[in-house]
């Protein structure tokens, strides 16, 4: 087939062909079976070779076929596919896998019918029998009934394929080594609600609106006090709790004490007390220290051993490289 596509009108059976020997049973080769269906497909304002781009104008025209198309991942050396083209018609009387061939050496690329998507990407997976590969993801899944299960799923999302890392680079590491010190601050709230009819509802009707299928609200929360607490491991900054009830205006009080909140911890954060003098358990352990308390790497020239205190309080907390504690310094958020 693909051998007579060198004249011009002849590119209809790139697509039109691959199609048709789809669906003819014997002797797929043989042009002649596909000569009663020639003028059967529609293709008209469609530019010749047929590209990618015009498969939906073609499935427009043709409203019993559907066609998927995929090509050949260039990127990655094994073999993998990408998803050029997902039909967005479900159920079409015909439906057709496409795989987009190209040979960028001679700049021609030709369309071929994908008979078995099980057998184009047996090589992904170890099984030995057939899969059931969802159009979607290209996923093989052993059984039909797994593949049916996820198929509304698969559906409901735009074409995806599933794409693992490669082996020396398959292993999450926790990196921000920082981050797992305390904070200095932060707040604990709780609300208080009561649970109040919605003004848009109509007593007559049922909960759920049938004809069109959506949930209406009937009851809404409404706000009627908070609670927020300053949680701090310094005491001389540790505050009573603020509690406020009140009928319309609770979430504008809640705001107003946040801002006002972020406005003094940042104040004291900002702060920069300089270290208290060494204890000599202190001193003991600054000196044996080898590795860096926050990263645990050793010493070196460019991240020397710096002593890492709290910039609030002035206490020693830990002997830290100096890229560390250039990292572990609070920043205030203005
Ligand atoms: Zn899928
Ligand atoms: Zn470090």
């Amino acid at each position: 087939m693909h051998r007579q596509r060198q004249k011009r009108g002849r590119k209809v059976f790139s697509m039109g062909g691959t199609f048709l020997s789809s669906r003819s049973p014997h002797h797929k080769e043989r042009i002649g079976h596909y000569r009663p269906h020639k003028t059967s497909l529609k293709v008209s304002g469609i530019e010749f070779p047929i590209s990618p781009k015009q498969i939906s104008l073609f499935e427009e025209q043709n409203p019993e076929i559907s066609i998927n198309l995929y090509a050949v991942d260039p990127v990655t050396e094994d073999l993998a596919f990408t998803i050029e083209y997902l039909s967005p018609h479900k159920d079409r009387q015909h439906h057709v896998n496409l795989l987009l061939l190209e040979e960028p050496e001679i700049g021609k690329s030709h369309y071929t019918w994908i008979r078995d998507m099980s057998r184009l990407i047996a090589h992904r997976t170890n099984r030995n029998g057939k899969t059931y590969v969802c159009n979607h993801c290209l996923h093989p899944f052993t059984t039909k009934q797994a593949h049916d299960n996820r198929l509304s799923y698969c559906q409901s999302h735009p074409a995806q394929q599933v794409k693992y890392p490669d082996a020396d680079d398959s292993v999450l590491k926790f990196k921000s080594v920082q981050k797992q010190h305390p904070v200095p601050f932060y707040l604990v709230c709780d609300f208080e609600s009561f649970l109040t009819p919605s003004n848009t509802v109509d007593d007559e009707e049922d909960d759920v609106d049938t004809s069109s299928g959506r949930i209406r609200t009937i009851d809404e929360y409404k706000v009627s006090g908070f609670c927020c607490y300053r949680v701090t491991s310094y005491p001389q900054y540790q505050t009573p709790s603020k509690v406020y009830s009140g009928a319309d205006d609770v979430m504008e009080v809640f705001y107003l004490h946040v801002l006002n909140e972020m406005n003094i911890i940042n104040w004291i954060v900002a702060d920069n007390v300089e270290m208290l003098p060494f204890t000599a358990e202190q001193k003991a352990e600054f000196e044996a220290a080898t590795i860096c308390g926050n990263c645990e790497k050793p010493f070196t020239d460019d991240s020397h051993k710096v002593r890492h205190h709290c910039h609030i309080s002035g206490e020693f907390l830990f002997p830290c490289c100096n890229n560390c504690n250039l990292q572990l310094k609070r920043i205030a958020r203005s």
